[in-house]
């Protein structure tokens, strides 16, 4: 049987309440020790005041509220207790120490959801929910992960999985019977599901751009030589003073980054150290880094001065960008008198790039066009509306899981077209159908579910 896990659920730190999670056969007979009452005999999903008291002295240590869930209808499907304390960390430690030195065992990283998962209770896309649930930075994605957390993904998943079945069923059977090849006819037939499965696959597979944007937002670096306003546009688009602005070049040396929102979308802004030539140890280690963040970037601003002429050095930053994703933003327009000829389009064409064409005027300075440069951010990754009101997929091992299922699938398609035996085109199809089980674990093999429950926090 299963051990007793215990964590605190709620973070650590004063707060008016925080929460102290109990799961596992032990939890009531631990939980007596916890209120000095050998009788203590909680309803089932009833809440009940209870002192807390320190064991030896019988002194009281809280008031706390326990709430007790009997297996096995609780989250993890064990017995659970919560119990609710003061947000008093010295108080909160207490009780955690007397629940360890009782029997019970710190649980690690998303344990208790571990363990509702082994016990049936909730899918493993639903678990991932959860923590995608906790660690949203927006509603919007706060709202696609309680869809999940509903059991979407299983539902969606669920008739896919039938058909495919369906067609290993029709497969092996003709395999029973050796000296009968599957009739033409049935074959078309089988062809036709397998395509349209894989055709479903795919739609749910392509909900993955527009679902990861809402959950993971657009990682932009901002680039340019020292000077045009780079920390300033980084401070405009963020609306605070986070960067330092000086007008000695070369100032922002360590790369400033910060999140906030364009719309429901979450943006990480890195404002980098520059790419300039230098001789300073450290600020070449900071250019060092400036090309590894444009390189991890979904997309890279760069901002030219539109008050001085294009230098060399502009010019070699737009070369190094060239086979990026990137937009140019031509700053301190302000300062740019729009009668001279030479500023504005000649400004763009000096560029001599061809996506020159992405680009935007604006003044860090007065906020003149800071609006159309935050369309111009998010306008290339919402433009195409895969999304809709539907369910998006947003966990990249979903994403992998799915297109290795379509993967499979086209390839088993293929040799029963080519007339290859039941044998070989069942291979693939077996692997599909593993594939779409991990994703909500009834296949992920134990090494896979410790490395997905890694990336949950401890009480969760
Ligand atoms: P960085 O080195 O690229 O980060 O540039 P900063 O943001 O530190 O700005 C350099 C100088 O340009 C500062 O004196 C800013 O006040 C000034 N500056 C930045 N943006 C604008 C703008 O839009 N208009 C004007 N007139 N000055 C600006």
């Amino acid at each position: 049987m299963a051990d007793t896990i215990v964590a605190l659920a709620t973070p650590l730190g004063r707060s008016g309440i925080g929460v102290i999670r109990l799961s596992g056969s032990d939890s009531l007979r631990i939980t007596r020790i916890l209120v000095g009452n050998q009788e203590f005999n909680p309803s089932n999903r009833v809440a009940t005041l209870q002192k807390i008291i320190e064991p030896g002295s019988g002194v009281p240590t809280d008031d706390a509220v326990l709430s007790y869930f009997k297996a096995p209808k609780s989250f993890t499907g064990e017995d659970v207790i919560e119990i609710s304390c003061h947000g008093s960390p010295v108080v909160l430690r207490q009780v955690l120490d007397q629940a360890l030195s009782n029997g019970a065992r710190l649980a690690g990283p998303g344990e208790f959801s571990l363990r509702a998962v082994a016990n049936g209770r909730i899918d493993l896309s639903e678990a991932e929910a959860i923590r995608d649930l906790i660690d949203a930075q927006t509603m919007a994605a706060a709202k696609q992960s309680v869809r999940q957390m509903g059991g979407e993904v299983s539902h969606l998943l669920q008739p896919l999985k039938d058909d495919l079945l369906g067609a290993i069923v029709i497969l092996e059977s003709a395999l029973e019977f050796v000296e009968d090849d599957l009739p033409d006819a049935q074959t078309e037939s089988l062809i036709s599901t397998l395509f349209k499965i894989r055709a479903s696959v795919l739609d749910l597979a392509s909900t993955f751009k527009a679902g990861r944007l809402i959950r993971d937002g657009i990682r932009i670096a901002l680039v340019g030589r020292p000077n045009v306003g780079k920390s300033s546009i980084f401070n405009a688009l963020l609306g605070s003073n986070r960067a330092i602005v000086t007008d000695i070049a070369g100032t922002t040396r360590d790369q400033l980054h910060e999140r906030f929102t364009i719309g429901d979308i979450p943006i990480s802004l890195i404002d980098t150290a520059g790419l300039r030539d230098t001789e300073d140890v450290i600020e070449r280690i900071g250019v060092e880094r400036s090309r590894r963040t444009m390189a991890d970037a979904d997309l890279i601003l760069v901002v030219i001065d539109s008050s001085r002429a294009i230098t060399d050095e502009d010019l070699s930053i737009c070369r190094n960008v060239e086979d990026l994703p990137h937009l140019i933003v031509f700053n301190k327009i302000d300062k740019v008198d729009r009668s001279d000829p030479a500023i504005g389009d000649n400004l763009v064409l000096s560029i001599n790039g061809s996506n020159a064409n992405y680009h935007v005027s604006v003044s860090a300075l007065s906020g003149e066009g800071l609006n159309e440069l935050k369309e111009a951010i998010v306008e290339p990754f919402t433009s195409d509306e895969s999304s809709g009101k539907g369910f998006l997929i947003s966990d990249a091992r979903h994403h992998d899981l799915l297109v290795r299922t379509a993967n499979e699938i086209d390839e088993s398609t293929g040799q029963l077209k080519d007339g290859n035996s039941e044998e070989i085109v069942l291979i693939g199809l077996h692997n599909a159908l593993r594939f779409l089980g991990e994703i909500t674990g009834e296949t992920t093999t134990e090494d896979m579910l410790t490395r997905i429950f890694s990336t949950f926090c401890i009480g969760k």
